[in-house]
């Protein structure tokens, strides 16, 4: 009798044992179909030893249908999804959906049928024909894919179709990808570049679990660098994978891929079409994808010959996932490299403090980068007191500021304001009985989003159209905006420059990696002055002739307190301030404060970030805060506030009492409503020597709480709303 055990896609299911049927072979790690009731279902074959399932006996198994024809999933793969649900309280099931992320890849090589504009304009349109054809542009995808683009039903699409307005394509998914060439365009080095790259590429060769921290200023050549350690793999034979914070840097990324390797290569992301996925998913199963871009997701692909990981921009806070399974990509980057025996280069400009100590203790091997590479020079940071020099009545742009941004225009230059803050403003009031717009469903303002006309909740997406009247007191015209967004932004430096050319940068306007093209290429092209954007703009652009940089608020990223708020502060001021004078003149960034003498804008101004990390460092020391303790948050949520207060009373009275642990609640979160639930949060700090996870398994395993309560843990958190 040939049985095996079968881990399936399915969160709730725990592992079930299969009949092996005669004819069949599998192992662990093999991908097959079984039968689940009356339905079917994806699993992995997993060792019967590491996974305890209900005893079922030979008869009453029931066979395997298929096993797919497809590479087993590596036994280091296996492990790094045990790890990680282990490590973070997730289902396995959950963890393994992430390795098989394109369920229609699991078929064989076929070719799909895929939709595109033709360009032929039907004579009568109905206005949704209409919408669907415009916003449907260039776009190519399933009659699914098309009728999401355009906001209409399937059925609109196929009409078009019929119409001849829209065309069949067939689109193979086994199509080759282009070998990159490591010899295509290597840069000459500079001295302390080549240094740091002979490390890299010795470590590829050694191919052994090597951890680094890349720790190089803001364009001084940490991409180059570590691209020769790329270089090195492809001549090995082995495969890259490069993670990036944010898909909208994967465009970019792969143009600039392509002029070093000659091709660009395979990106990962939530925006790819189904056929792209597919594609990307079997090439890098069968080993052909040699190099991989991709947002955090790509990490739990099954490579077969993984040679190397970058994680770059390693600081970036979102590498750490908040949905579904709560993992941090960068640290899980870390296990799998030590599983799969290879190096990891982790790139900053501005490392986190946990990465920092991790080089301290000498379990990562620090390579500095001290300098911008050829005549480029840091930029000079200043602090604007805003109190001493404030900015007129409703504007929020110093007089200073203003001036400065006169000059870089005058001399042909580029600009970037820089302000965390999407729309137009954070909160809407009206001036005759002082109501507040917030969202219905959240703890939350509604942000005024001028550009769409709308009014929106940045937590759950609930829009409304800015009302004529206060629905409170039921006055017209008195309703006021509050704050500045970067539209507002947008707005003044219309009103003071009519003439510059301006561009808003931020999730709303590049939703997608076409559009951070497109603007990448408007920037370099010269065809806009002044950019206004978000923290989207902080992070890896290179263009040469923007010198100005403006922090319109340097405070906002202060308040709150929450344990990384003066790291993170500093990490995105650094990093905006990292896009002036990359080129050959020089750059110069003022940063608007209420509080010049603050111990970040201290550091930011004189460079000292050392002194300013030993300090933040000690006192998280002090506090036996990560990295030198450990937190889990636990958050309870139910769309009843009786039960949700219940269900966390309940728990926090069954806290485990533990040496070295406390735990902090419950208490209403600072959200304390979300997308409709009522939710109440407790705190749980334990010393590094504490299992937490042991701990909060078996304290919560033991309870249990009404259908309509959801409880989150979350290890390792942070986002602590
Ligand atoms: P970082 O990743 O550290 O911010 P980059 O790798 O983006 O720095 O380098 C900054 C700019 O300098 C890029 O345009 C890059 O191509 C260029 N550069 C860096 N090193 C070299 C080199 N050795 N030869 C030619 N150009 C280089
Ligand atoms: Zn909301």
């Amino acid at each position: 009798m040939n049985r095996c055990r079968v881990l399936l896609l399915n969160a709730a299911l725990g592992p079930l044992d299969y009949r092996v049927p005669a004819g069949m072979e599998v192992a662990p790690g093999s991908i097959v179909l079984a039968p689940l009731g009356p339905r079917q279902m994806t699993g992995v074959v997993w060792e019967p030893e590491r996974l305890e399932a209900e005893s079922v006996g030979d008869n009453r198994l029931r066979p395997l249908l298929q096993a797919y024809d497809l590479p087993p999933l590596a036994e280091s793969l296996r492990r790094l999804i045990e790890w990680t649900a282990d490590y973070y309280l997730a289902p396995l099931a959950s963890v393994l959906r992430m390795a098989l992320a394109s369920a229609s890849a699991l078929e064989g090589g076929r070719t799909v049928t895929e939709y595109r504009a033709t360009g032929f304009v039907p004579e009568r349109l109905t206005p949704q024909r209409a919408q669907a054809l415009e916003r449907i542009g260039e776009r190519q995808g399933l009659v699914r894919e098309l009728a999401i683009a355009a906001s209409v039903s399937d059925g609109v699409i196929r009409g078009l179709v019929k119409a001849g307005a829209i065309e069949a394509v067939e689109v193979s998914v086994d199509d080759p990808f282009p070998l990159p060439d490591p010899d295509h365009g290597p840069p000459e080095l500079e001295l302390a570049q080549g240094a740091a790259a002979q490390v890299f590429v010795e470590a590829v060769r050694a191919a052994e679990f090597a951890p680094f921290l890349l720790d190089g200023v803001t364009g001084s050549g940490k991409t180059e660098v570590y691209f020769e350690a790329v270089a090195e793999a492809l001549r090995l034979g082995r495969q890259t994978l490069v993670l990036l914070p944010e898909i909208a840097l994967t465009e970019p990324f792969l143009k600039r891929f392509a002029a070093r390797f000659g091709h660009d290569q395979v990106a990962w992301h939530s925006g790819l079409r189904q056929s792209q996925r597919r594609r990307a998913w079997r090439a890098i199963a069968s080993g052909d994808a040699r190099v991989v871009v991709g947002a955090r997701s790509s990490l739990f692909l099954p490579y077969p010959r993984l040679g190397l990981i970058v994680v770059d921009e390693a600081h970036e806070t979102s590498f750490k996932q908040e949905e579904g399974v709560p993992y941090h990509a960068r640290d899980v980057a870390v296990m799998r490299a030590k599983l799969e025996r290879i190096p990891i280069i982790l790139a900053s400009a501005t490392p986190a403090i946990e990465s920092r100590q991790m080089a301290e203790i000498g379990v990562y091997k620090e390579v500095k980068l001290p300098e911008r590479y050829g005549v480029a020079e840091l930029p000079e940071i200043e602090a604007l007191d805003l109190t001493a020099d404030p900015p007129p009545r409703g504007r929020w742009l110093a007089p200073r500021l203003v001036r400065e941004l006169e000059e870089t225009l005058e001399r042909g230059e580029q600009a970037l304001l820089f302000l965390n803050r999407r729309g137009y403003a954070p909160l809407t009031l009206c001036r005759h009985c002082g109501h507040r717009f917030q969202c219905p469903n959240c703890t939350a303002w509604m942000v005024e989003h001028r550009l769409v006309r709308r009014l929106a909740c940045h937590h759950c997406g609930h829009m409304m159209p800015p009302p004529q009247a206060c629905p409170e007191c039921g006055e017209e015209g008195t309703l006021v905006p509050v704050g500045p967004g970067v539209e507002r932004i947008a707005d003044e430096v219309a009103a003071l420059f009519p003439d510059a050319r301006t561009a808003v940068v931020t999730s709303d306007t590049i939703w997608s990696p076409a559009k951070a093209a497109e603007f990448v290429g408007r920037m370099e092209a010269g065809e806009i002055d002044i950019v206004v954007g978000t923290q989207l703009v902080t992070k890896g652009y290179h263009f040469p002739n923007l010198t100005l940089v403006g922090v319109v608020d340097a405070d906002l990223g202060l308040q709150g307190g929450d344990l990384r708020a003066g790291e993170r502060t500093f990490q995105q001021i650094a990093q905006v301030a990292g896009r002036a004078g990359r080129g050959e003149r020089p750059g110069r960034v003022l940063v608007q404060t209420h509080e010049p003498s603050a111990a970040v804008i201290e550091a930011l101004v004189s460079g000292d970030s050392e002194s300013f990390y030993a300090a933040e460092t000690r006192s998280r020391r002090e506090a036996a805060m990560p990295p030198f303790g450990r937190l889990a948050g636990i958050v309870i949520s139910s769309e009843d506030l009786g039960e949700a207060t219940e269900a966390a009373k309940s728990i926090g009275r069954a806290a485990p009492r533990v040496d070295n642990m406390a735990v902090f609640g419950p208490a209403p979160a600072p959200l304390a409503m979300l997308r409709g639930r009522h939710r109440q949060r407790l705190l749980v700090h334990a010393a590094r020597s504490v299992d937490m996870q042991d701990v909060i398994r078996d304290w919560l395993g033991k309870l249990s709480w009404p259908r309509g309560v959801r409880v989150t843990v979350d290890v390792d958190p942070y986002s602590f709303l």
